[in-house]
């Protein structure tokens, strides 16, 4: 695979600080029963990287003294981890919002037949990959099968109430470009795909978010044996809105790794670009939040899918 971080450290980016922690994201492995072209984790149903149940303790714990609000499970696909139940029904008992990062798919494989019930019962936002509407587009991108699956997993949710105008069960959707380009407008593109989806497959859905694909792993290496990385650089800089570095999401969050590293975002954890106190890598069980609420974020090129247009985060755009 071919490396983008090279290029990326040459590019500057203005200097941002955290502002105080909030949200966590936890990367709990790379398995995942997908393999998608876009993957920015590189992730697969061969890697075998996945958390130990030592550092999900120390976690817990973090987020308990630290009086943590959101939690957000990443992968892989975080579902495959063997303690995932554990956790969501701990966090559950915490009071602590949890949202499951969902590739849908996982939903109808063998042996995860009651995973959607376990998210109902639990209150577990769900945000929900579907880079579009359209079946050869999906299965372009993710795999074969990979559409008619997504829409069966979605009908599951919607049976248990999620995405129903009276429940508080809370399903989005995600949207990414094909390839390398920008999104086009959130809400007009939310108000195409509810009506597709409604329409054709009687499925709904709260929200739609729309997220820049960042030029790192997999996604990234592609560009580079297009040669398109350059170009798609050029687009995201000139993109660029000064506007949006008030509101990137690493300002208000840390993301930690499955051997429970600490960095500004999951893009940085992909870029091995960690957060350090002296020459050493922070880890979760040494972490005290006054180590990183106001200090410096690590930046460089690929940040600019954060703040290219209306701005990128796991929520989506920035500035609507
Ligand atoms: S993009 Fe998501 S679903 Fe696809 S391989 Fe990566 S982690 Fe798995
Ligand atoms: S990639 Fe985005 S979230 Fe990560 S450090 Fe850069 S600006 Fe922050």
């Amino acid at each position: 695979m071919l490396d983008t971080l090279p290029l990326l450290k040459k590019i500057y980016f203005p200097p941002i600080k955290r502002k105080n922690v909030t949200i966590l994201q936890i990367n709990l492995g790379y398995r995942c029963n997908q393999q998608c072209l876009h993957c920015h984790v590189n992730a697969g149903p061969k890697r075998t990287e996945e958390m130990s149940h030592r550092v999900l303790l120390h976690t817990l714990e973090f987020i308990k003294n630290n009086h943590i609000k959101v939690v957000d499970l990443t992968g892989g696909a975080p579902e495959m981890h063997p303690d995932f139940l554990f956790l969501i029904k701990t966090l559950k008992a915490m009071s602590v919002k949890v949202i499951d990062r969902c590739n849908l798919t996982i939903l109808n494989e063998p042996g995860y037949e009651s995973l959607a019930t376990s998210l109902a019962d639990n209150n577990i936002e769900v945000v929900a990959s579907m880079p579009c509407y359209l079946e050869e587009n999906v299965n372009k991108q993710r795999g074969n099968g990979v559409f008619i699956r997504s829409i069966e997993a979605l009908r599951q949710l919607n049976q248990l109430g999620y995405g129903q105008a009276d429940s508080s069960r809370v399903l989005n959707l995600v949207y990414n470009p094909q390839g390398a380009s920008l999104s086009p407008d959130q809400l007009s593109l939310e108000r195409d795909y509810k009506k597709f989806l409604l329409e054709k497959f009687d499925i709904v859905f709260n929200q739609l978010f729309t997220i820049t694909n960042v030029p790192v792993k997999r996604f990234g290496s592609m560009l580079m044996s297009n040669s398109e990385l350059i170009p798609y650089m050029d687009l995201l800089q000139s993109a660029h809105q000064n506007n949006n570095l008030e509101e990137v999401m690493c300002r208000y969050q840390l993301s930690i790794d499955w051997q429970g590293y600490i960095y500004d975002c999951d893009f940085n954890q992909m870029l091995d670009l960690p957060l350090k106190k002296q020459a050493q890598k922070l880890h979760i069980s040494q972490l005290n939040i006054k180590d990183v609420d106001n200090k410096d974020i690590v930046v460089a090129g690929h940040c600019y899918a954060c703040t290219a247009g209306k701005g990128s985060s796991c929520g989506g755009v920035l500035n609507e």
